[in-house]
């Protein structure tokens, strides 16, 4: 009799739930559930994307060179600190298998993403969670829940799903402070939503304990192509260089993503519109009864009165066509997560939650 088990902690890994995309019986159906750019990629992009389909019999760059040069020259960075994985879940994924095994402790924030924790389980680390100072990450309490098996700490600013961010004198804080051995991640997929923002390039180039994760799914709009990056000191890419297969990227994702990075107007057009829906979206909901932290991110996070009336909202809101993220998985069940969408979506979610609060769907 042989017995085939999984390798310790793979068994504690919940499946991912994504965010839904349909509602039974019901037409004209928006998903605001992902974080997904409603005015799509770039047209440059998606005319890259088609030139190179016709290409597909050829393997992909393996040392995607010409899209490391283009995310240097766009964001002022050295293109050999530069790696390019499958989504910034990929290199999150390389960072805990090269970085923290058995034994080790990986920590995040009591709101932040799930992929830390499914990255960290996979590696056979030990995941540990940390509070937040009224969903913000608190620099304080994870460097009190720092040890010296601790090896990475994981904060996304601005995070997700609370919409937060915290000062780079703050992030350079938790750098500077964190027990010898342990390398800090900023994970900046929503760093292009903010204005100026270099998502933490400059605390990296001072230290030798910070890296970056930064994505082509959110404001880019290519999601579905799966691509992202990372940048850190030398030493660390070339460590995560080693695990990395040698076509983890498609050619299709390596042109598109290459296409967007250097159209820098559409990334601006985005941004500005981005910036207009969310706060007249906050705003409206405010109006009715319906509170959220000033958003630095393409969603909201509205918070209700009581796990019950957060629940029975988003039922009201899926019978009205609307997909919003139930976020009790992230220890906040009285909130929905709202991605900004067009201004279409953020008239009608704007409508259906006042609707609800005046007694619809009761
Ligand atoms: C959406 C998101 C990502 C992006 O993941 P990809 O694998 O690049 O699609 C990473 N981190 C956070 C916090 C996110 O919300």
């Amino acid at each position: 009799m042989t017995k085939i088990v999984p390798q310790p902690g793979i068994m504690d890994i919940a499946l991912y739930q994504g965010g839904a995309a349909h509602v039974a019986g019901v037409t004209n159906v928006v998903k605001l559930s992902s974080n997904e750019n409603p005015i799509g990629p770039s047209p440059r992009a998606v005319s890259a994307m088609q030139d190179e389909a016709a290409k597909m019999h050829r393997y992909p760059s393996s040392d995607h060179m010409a899209l490391r040069q283009a995310i240097g020259d766009v964001h002022g960075l050295d293109p050999d600190r530069i790696i390019c994985g499958a989504g910034s879940d990929e290199i999150i994924a390389f960072l805990c298998q090269c970085f923290a095994g058995p034994g080790d402790e990986v920590l995040y924030t009591e709101h932040g993403f799930a992929m830390y924790r499914i990255s960290a389980l996979a590696a056979g680390a030990t995941p540990v969670e940390v509070r937040e100072n009224e969903r913000v990450t608190d620099v304080t309490a994870l460097l009190a829940g720092c040890t010296e098996r601790t090896k990475l700490v994981f904060i996304a600013n601005p995070n997700n799903p609370t919409g937060t961010m915290i000062s780079e004198a703050e992030v350079a804080r938790l750098a500077d402070g964190l027990p010898k051995g342990a390398l800090l991640v900023l994970d900046g997929a929503y760093a292009e939503y903010v204005e100026g923002f270099d998502a933490g390039a400059a605390v990296i180039n001072a230290r030798d304990n910070v890296v970056m994760t930064r994505t082509f799914s959110k404001i880019y709009g290519l999601g579905g192509a799966r691509i992202g990056w990372g940048y850190g000191p030398r030493a660390l890419i070339d460590v995560l260089n080693r695990v990395r297969g040698p076509f983890n990227v498609s050619a299709t994702a390596l042109a598109g993503a290459e296409a967007s990075v250097r159209d820098t107007d559409y990334v601006d057009h985005c941004r500005a519109e981005n910036a207009k829906w969310r706060t007249w979206l906050a705003d409206a909901l405010a109006e009715v009864g319906v509170a959220s932290d000033t958003s630095c991110t393409n969603f909201i996070l509205a918070r209700f009165s009581s796990q019950a009336e957060a629940e029975a909202c988003d039922l009201y809101l899926q019978s009205q066509g609307l997909i919003v993220r139930r976020v009790a998985g992230y220890n906040l069940p009285t909130a929905l997560r709202i991605t900004v969408g067009d201004t279409d979506s953020c008239r009608r979610v704007a409508q259906a939650v006042r609707d609800f609060k005046n007694g619809a769907g009761a």
